[in-house]
């Protein structure tokens, strides 16, 4: 569906020739490491880079943090930066492009102008979106659900987070904060990190399944140790993932009947066990499956790392109306 904004250049606009190709940047700061990308028009990453992220030295750290990593990019790529989009974990104002609430590992960020920053660091217009909003964005446009309409985004990280596009467009609601769908209650009666009980995360994220390991054995082990533990037939292990996929499933099965979404598109680190996840979320959607009587598809994320970046690119390509444009 993405058409290159480029279009063939005719003898009788010889300026096509010489104007510099648009590229858009994408920044994903994140609790420990920032991404950034540069992308053409049609949102393939040309470049990338990573940082450490400094989480508590305060907002025009971090933005600096990611100027400094995106520099050496722009400097090489060739082209002209037409617009920079920054997907950041937390509640935002993507209006205002403002950080309102972080989590405590960042100091000096809830309340920080992040596009004012970006834009006075790089002279063109800046976006901010949630993280989770910006790897939809980015699977929409470039991965797994490329051109699909009315999709649930999970990630399943330290957190679980979630997103919806409907009929589409993304639906962020009145709050930002719909498709949250990692921390509405009914999924059991353990405390979430959010101060909330029964929650989702309390199951599917990565600090659950080593916590909820640690519960059955006594032993920390990280996700993906929990996973290889499966892997050899370890009953505990097993176990964490298969109540880790009945929840996932059952909020999917929650997701369909109110926003009769038909696909889901699941990224984040948990997700990579995805051979051990999948057969369990499956098998509980098909015991229980949607009211529409229509299956869900369910997919993997396509993009790994370069999701929030390149979604963070493909919302400000939108934003400033260029890219996916029709050439008839
Ligand atoms: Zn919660």
């Amino acid at each position: 569906m993405t058409r290159s904004l480029i279009s063939p250049h005719t003898p009788q606009d010889p300026t096509m020739s010489t104007s510099p190709r648009p590229l858009f940047a994408g920044i994903d700061i994140g609790g420990t490491t920032t991404q950034v990308v540069v992308c053409s028009d049609d949102l393939t990453v040309l470049d990338r880079a990573e940082t450490a992220t400094p989480a508590r030295e305060g907002g025009r750290a971090m933005v600096g943090a990611a100027l400094d990593a995106l520099a050496p990019l722009l400097a090489r790529v060739p082209g002209r930066l037409v617009g920079t989009g920054i997907g950041a974990a937390g509640v935002v104002d993507s209006v205002n492009g403002r950080i309102l609430v972080a989590s405590d590992s960042f100091r000096g960020w809830a309340g920080f102008t992040v596009t004012a920053a970006v834009e006075d660091g790089l002279g063109v217009p800046a976006y901010l979106d949630n993280d989770v909003n910006a790897f939809l964005y980015g699977e929409v446009y470039g991965g797994a659900v490329r051109g699909e309409t009315d999709v649930l985004g999970m990630t399943l990280g330290t957190g679980v987070g979630g997103a919806l596009w409907t009929n589409g467009a993304l639906y962020a609601g009145p709050h930002g904060a719909a498709g949250e769908i990692g921390h509405i209650p009914g999924f059991g009666e353990l405390p979430c990190s959010c101060g909330g009980r029964g929650h989702l995360e309390t199951l599917a994220s990565g600090r659950s399944i080593t916590a909820r390991y640690a519960d059955r054995t006594g032993h920390r082990r990280t996700a993906r140790e929990v996973a290889e533990a499966a892997g050899r037939g370890d009953d505990d292990a097993l176990a964490v993932y298969r109540a880790a996929g009945e929840g996932i499933a059952r909020a999917i099965v929650i997701t369909a009947g109110v926003a009769d979404i038909t696909t889901v598109v699941v990224g984040g680190g948990v997700s990579r066990a995805w051979p051990l996840l999948e057969p369990f979320i499956q098998s509980a959607l098909a015991a229980d499956p949607p009211v529409s009587g229509h299956p869900v598809r369910l997919v993997q994320a396509a993009l790994a790392s370069d999701a929030v970046p390149v979604g963070a690119a493909a919302r400000v390509r939108g934003e400033l109306g260029t890219g996916v444009r029709s050439t008839a």
